[in-house]
């Protein structure tokens, strides 16, 4: 067969430029997208062989080898994966088919250095090679096919590729980079042994690379000392060895894994290039048996409003990597979490349907998402760190000073961080997780009238509630300015009550399901007659009944205006500056929310 010449999709000639400018700063991460790539390969052939054990051929042993020419400027990725056939080649390396690429695409602003986040946060897999090479070649043969059913592609990264049919005895894929002019320092085996380990320690495969030795010098003209030396240098062996841990690291006992370790791991899986605010790693065992290992990250990704964005945590079946994104794994409302879980009692067919109505995975889900509660609870907890009660170590006779440990130090300001970028997507869970309603009321948090901006968790307004006091008062507005300058507020304000101002888009919504907190009945400000209760005095009452009385026959002719418009029109204590205000009954849908429902078209 002859070679093919094929463009590449628009997108990809797009990344293809933004990757090569973009992350120059960078350059390394090559190595970890193609190993990544090559480790993915060797799962999918494993899964495959789950119910075709020929796909192995007469090679059980799964593997990678990084291996390179210096005299040919050359870096060959290989693996003994499930590899691609020339379809899956011209597909796979031509065009972009992940989700939410458009998306990407349009955030991109076109200043480096925030593109650069953004395509890490994406991830940019097999383009990256071009950041070193300004050619690469990827010979491969799928798991199954004759040995002549093999494929060449190769392409100089600018608009097209060429593709043809080779004879390849391997199985698998061999990325070969023809590195640039100033990539010199990745023919260096301590260097690429450096980055492995920096960004590939935790891949299960084995990583091999050639052992080489250190070699003197030869003699030019042999037996002649005066006719001078060639140089010494390391030289192959033809002996390969495993240059990272080849074990999962969620395998591995925690205390043999560094906070830096975690940290690459969560930075490999998640395509994040910060650090995450947290993480959790666990074997549950009992009911259902499984290793868990979740991350709260500190950043939103730029599609996490994306409907269908799914849950960012892997599933592993007995050590064998099963699917990306299993959104059975965890609630919706939880999507932003990034992790792994092995499972103990899976299948290892196991299918996205067959998830969905599993036990086992019911138990799993239950048991992650009071995971990640408790590590939000956890950061919420530490997050101002407030002086101990002082009764709090009564038992002590001495003065107990508050220590504080480094690690407790260190999750102060957490919360606040996770909020600002999560809470909206944590609210959604009031409607969808009513088992965990009450754990998650708690960990909701609005600014206030009196709070200066500052978020308030409904347990700190109840603490500061005035005598007499009996509902938690909140008020919910499209702008979080529209909200503070409501004239519902009026007397609130004049009585300096404290009101939690709502004006995120799904408080509303949220708030339909929570009508109480910890036995104390959320009021809204702008739903029927507010009540005070006994904030409002005597005094006040009785004026308020006089002027209703005196203002009855104006009342009556407002009423009679109005009468297609409002309900009812009444005498109201609520304001102090205002002349009037709406409200809504108190059964009836608020303002906000019937705004909200008529933008959703319903
Ligand atoms: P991603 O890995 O996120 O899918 P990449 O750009 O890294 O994106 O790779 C694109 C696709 O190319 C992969 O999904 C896979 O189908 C194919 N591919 C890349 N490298 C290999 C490999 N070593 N073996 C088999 N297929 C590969
Ligand atoms: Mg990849």
């Amino acid at each position: 067969m002859s070679k093919q010449t094929h463009s590449f999709q628009a997108e990809v000639a797009q990344l293809l430029h933004l990757v090569t400018h973009a992350l120059y700063s960078n350059k390394e991460i090559f190595l970890r997208e193609l190993v990544s790539n090559a480790s993915d390969a060797c799962d999918k052939l494993r899964f495959e062989a789950l119910n075709n054990t020929a796909l192995y051929e007469d090679q059980p042993q799964l593997e990678v080898r990084v291996s390179f020419d210096k005299d040919a400027r050359t870096l060959t990725i290989a693996d003994n994966g499930i590899g691609m056939s020339e379809q899956e080649a011209i597909e796979h390396l031509g065009t972009i088919a992940k989700s939410g690429t458009k998306d990407f695409m349009r955030k991109l602003s076109g200043d480096q250095k925030s593109d650069a986040q953004l395509i890490g946060q994406f991830g940019v897999g097999f383009y990256s090679g071009y950041i070193v090479a300004d050619k690469i070649t990827v010979e491969s043969r799928r798991a199954g096919l004759p040995a002549e059913q093999g494929v060449r592609w190769v392409s100089g990264g600018t608009g097209e590729f060429e593709v043809e049919q080779i004879t390849r005895a391997q199985r698998g894929t061999a990325v070969t980079l023809h590195l640039r002019e100033d990539a010199d320092e990745y023919l260096n085996a301590w260097k690429l042994k450096q980055i492995i380990g920096k960004y590939s320690d935790h891949i299960s495969l084995p990583i091999l690379m050639e052992k080489e030795e250190w070699k003197d010098g030869e003699l030019l003209v042999p037996g002649d000392e005066n006719g001078g030396r060639q140089p010494g240098g390391m030289v192959k062996t033809g002996e390969w060895e495993t240059v990272n841990q080849a074990s999962a690291l969620w395998t591995r006992p925690k205390k043999d894994v560094t906070p830096e370790q975690y940290q690459e791991f969560y930075r490999a899986i998640s395509h994040d290039s910060e650090n995450p605010l947290t993480w959790a790693h666990n074997r549950v065992e009992g009911n259902a048996e499984y290793t868990q290992l979740l991350y709260i990250p500190a950043k939103a990704p730029f599609d996490l409003w994306n409907r269908d964005k799914k849950a960012g945590v892997k599933l592993y079946v007995k050590r064998v990597f099963i699917m990306d994104d299993a959104e059975a794994l965890l609630p919706s409302y939880l999507r932003f979490v990034k992790g792994v879980i092995d499972s103990a009692d899976l299948p290892l067919n196991v299918s996205r349907e067959l998830l969905q109505e599993s036990r086992d995975v019911k138990l799993i889900r239950e048991g992650s998402t009071k995971r990640v509660l408790s590590m939000l609870e956890d950061l919420a907890r530490h997050d101002t760190h407030a002086a101990p009660a002082a009764d709090a170590d009564a038992d002590g006779a001495d003065a107990v000073t508050d220590v504080v440990s480094e690690e407790d130090k260190a999750k102060e300001g957490k919360y606040s961080a996770f909020y600002a970028e999560f809470g909206a997507v944590l609210k959604e869970g009031m409607g969808e997780d009513f088992a965990n309603r009450e754990r998650l009321a708690k960990l909701l948090r609005f600014p206030s009238t009196t709070s200066d901006g500052a978020p308030v968790s409904f347990a700190d307004y109840k603490a500061r509630m005035k005598p007499g006091q009996e509902a938690i008062y909140y008020i919910t507005a499209d702008t979080l300015a529209a909200a503070k300058s409501s004239p519902q507020l009026e007397v609130f304000k004049k009585k300096g009550i404290e009101v939690l101002l709502m004006a995120d888009r799904v408080d509303e919504w949220a708030l339909n399901y929570l009508t109480e907190f910890d036995g104390t009945p959320l009021q809204s400000v702008a739903k029927g007659a507010v009540d005070l209760g006994q904030l409002q005095d005597e005094a006040e009452k009785k004026a308020a009944e006089e002027a209703a009385e005196a203002f009855k026959p104006l009342l009556a002719k407002l009423k009679q205006a109005l009468k297609d418009k409002a309900d009812d029109v009444r005498v109201t204590t609520r304001l102090v500056d205002s002349p009037a205000c709406l409200v809504v009954k108190d059964d009836a849908m608020s303002n906000q929310l019937a705004r909200l429902l008529k933008q959703a078209g319903q």
